[in-house]
């Protein structure tokens, strides 16, 4: 007959560790409240679900490689006019647009917070339950041409649907060369109505061709990207000469 003496490794053994963690206070707890059964079993069940959660989330944000730090609570919006917080704000607590597969594009300068954002509504993401990849473009391209030189490259590709976002930092830094294999579009071609994709670019759409093997690729690629598409252009000056400049 299990009691109050086994529970603990029954416990254990069902890899419950926060109810485990939390018996005897609770215990106690209930005792001093005069809880129900019910209740006892309920609070203990919620610590349970609540430090999954935590654990969960914790694993995502590893996973996901996202910078850290840079959240909506540490952008300053006041310091960036041309950007519209509602809207930012929107895309953050939203999930219908991940779950549309629709895609973001934040156009600006250098400098000017666009990491910052791309990072920003990633971590928002997380937290309501998306999984997601934070990657510079240019390391993507070339793990993507390694793969395609192994004949693996649709296999590489597969492996990024797991991500229903997946944040491409810098596109305009793939190299000319790097462009030549096409693997960029292929990644595109595949994510197209099936995962959302927030790409960080310098360069306006007009030079893109520097990015794809050729024109008609960047525009094919374009008019996939732009299709179910939020775009942003941010016209600031850098965020960092700002501050040095109010020093
Ligand atoms: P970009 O990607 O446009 O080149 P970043 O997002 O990397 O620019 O921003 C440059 C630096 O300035 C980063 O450290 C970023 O956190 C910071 N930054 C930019 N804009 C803001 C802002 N409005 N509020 C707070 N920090 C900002
Ligand atoms: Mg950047």
């Amino acid at each position: 007959m299990p009691d109050a003496v086994t529970l603990p490794l029954l416990l254990k053994t069902l890899h419950l560790s926060a109810m485990n963690q939390n018996l005897a206070e609770t215990t106690i707890l209930a005792e001093q409240e005069h809880w129900s059964y019910q209740k006892f079993l309920a609070e203990l069940c919620e610590q349970e679900a609540a430090m999954r959660y935590t654990k969960r989330i914790q694993r995502q944000i590893k996973e996901s490689k996202l910078p850290i730090g840079k959240t909506l609570a540490t952008f300053d919006f006041k310091s960036a006019k041309s950007i519209n917080q509602a809207h930012i704000q929107a895309l953050s607590e939203n999930t219908s647009w991940i779950e549309e597969a629709e895609n973001l594009i934040i156009f600006g300068p250098s400098g000017v917070g666009k990491t910052h954002l791309a990072v920003a509504i990633g971590y928002a993401q997380i937290e309501q339950g998306n999984k997601i990849l934070f990657t510079s473009t240019t390391a993507l391209v070339q793990k993507l041409q390694l793969a395609k030189k192994e004949l693996r490259l649709s296999q590489e590709i597969n492996k990024l649907d797991k991500y229903k976002l997946l944040i491409l930092d810098d596109i305009g830094y793939v190299k000319k060369d790097e462009a030549e294999t096409s693997v960029l579009f292929e990644l595109i071609s595949n994510r197209y109505e099936s995962g959302s994709l927030i790409i960080t670019a310098n360069q306006p759409f007009s030079e893109w061709d520097n990015i794809f093997p050729d024109n008609m690729m960047a525009v094919a690629a374009i008019d996939r990207l732009v299709h179910h598409a939020t775009i942003f252009n941010i016209s600031e000056q850098s965020y960092r000469r700002k501050q040095a400049d109010s020093k």
